[in-house]
């Protein structure tokens, strides 16, 4: 079959991912995992790791041995967040330096068995109650496999000063002064910015080199932006209605420029009401709500012509808590149509 090109562009900043891997990893004082998880967040697993691998981190974070494998890289570093089961011993024996997060009592004598001396890092659980073994089982875990490095992960550290926060560092604390002969990791993105205390040995950062403000205090560079063509551009008379449900109605004459991107791309109908999109510096408003494959946009007294490319502004930190939906979602969402185009 030919090939046609792809109809939606993600435009990807390369030195502003770089720069927030090294404001990160500099902030840590500390070596950092870049979690690249679920397609590096929506950008393109292999690409980001292409790209942050020169600037030396730990390693790189998956969530599953699927990913992994994906990655298509056995040079790797890598740590599997979804830890391990039988099933997966042919992904784990054809990835010899990935070392998965084992989680429960049962993964870690199903690691024990199917890779008997074979080092694995372990997830304790400190007061998320999400994943991870009881801080009472870590012995028994070490007495079985050779652990790298102990992990835990913080439930509240995008919220400044959450005192579940503090809770969790202290027991982290006495887990690893009793067990000083491993290496220890606390920290996401959220956690480096409340300071080196949170550092330990290693830090696994996420949203924040994406463009993500994963904390108050974070000023990450913006990375991602997605780029739509216009199909048609029509003039909806004053009193006329544009869309699903009628929802906008033309104050005046309006040229209306329906854009090939939707929900099924991942601008969530919610962001509809703060959606801006750019041809140069000018600032274009979605109108009516987002179809799965279109949307609307007021071009009225601009000049632009059916074919043309324009953004989306993607400012995680405004179109965030603008929205409402999470920064992560706004990311991860993103979809399969796009073309990752990356930039300088
Ligand atoms: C996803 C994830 C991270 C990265 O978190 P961010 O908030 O995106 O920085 C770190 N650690 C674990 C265990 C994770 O699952």
């Amino acid at each position: 079959m030919p090939t046609a090109p792809a109809p939606l562009r993600l435009r990807l900043n390369a030195s502003a991912l770089a720069a927030n891997f090294r404001d990160l990893a500099t902030r840590a004082g500390v070596p950092a995992y870049a979690a690249v998880k679920a397609d590096a967040y929506g950008l393109g697993a292999q690409e980001v790791v292409r790209r942050l691998k020169p600037l030396n981190p730990a390693g790189f974070a998956v969530a599953t041995w699927p990913e992994a494998l994906a990655l298509g890289r056995a040079d790797l570093d890598m740590l599997i967040l979804h830890g391990f089961t039988t099933d997966c011993a042919a992904a784990a024996a054809a990835l010899p330096r990935a070392r998965p997060v084992l989680a429960t009592t049962a993964q870690i004598a199903a690691w024990a068995t199917a890779f008997p001396g074979r080092m694995a890092d372990l997830m304790v659980e400190t007061g998320m109650n999400r994943l991870g073994i009881d801080p009472a089982d870590i012995a028994a875990a070490i007495a079985a496999i050779p652990i790298h490095t102990i992990h835990s992960h913080l439930a509240c550290a995008d919220e400044q000063g959450h005192p579940l926060t503090l809770r969790q560092l202290n027991i982290f604390r006495a887990i690893a002064a009793a067990t000083p002969a491993h290496s220890h990791a606390l920290a996401n993105s959220a956690g480096i910015h409340w300071g080196r205390a949170f550092s330990f040995s290693a830090v696994r950062p996420g949203l924040g080199l994406y463009g993500g403000q994963a904390h108050p205090d974070a000023t990450p560079h913006h990375v991602v932006t997605p780029e739509a063509r216009i199909l048609q551009i029509r003039t909806v008379p004053a009193g006329q209605s544009v869309g699903y449900g009628a929802t906008w109605t033309a104050p005046t004459d309006s040229r209306i420029a329906i854009l090939n991107i939707g929900y099924a791309d991942g601008i969530c109908r919610a962001t509809a009401p703060k959606l801006q999109l750019h041809a140069g510096p000018q600032p274009i408003p979605a109108v009516g709500l987002i179809s799965m494959d279109m949307i609307a946009a007021n071009v009225s007294n601009l000049d632009l012509s059916e074919g043309d490319w324009l953004s989306l502004d993607w400012h995680l930190p405004t179109l965030g808590p603008a929205t409402g939906i999470s920064q992560y979602e706004l990311l991860t969402r993103l979809g399969p149509r796009f073309e990752r185009v990356w930039e300088i």
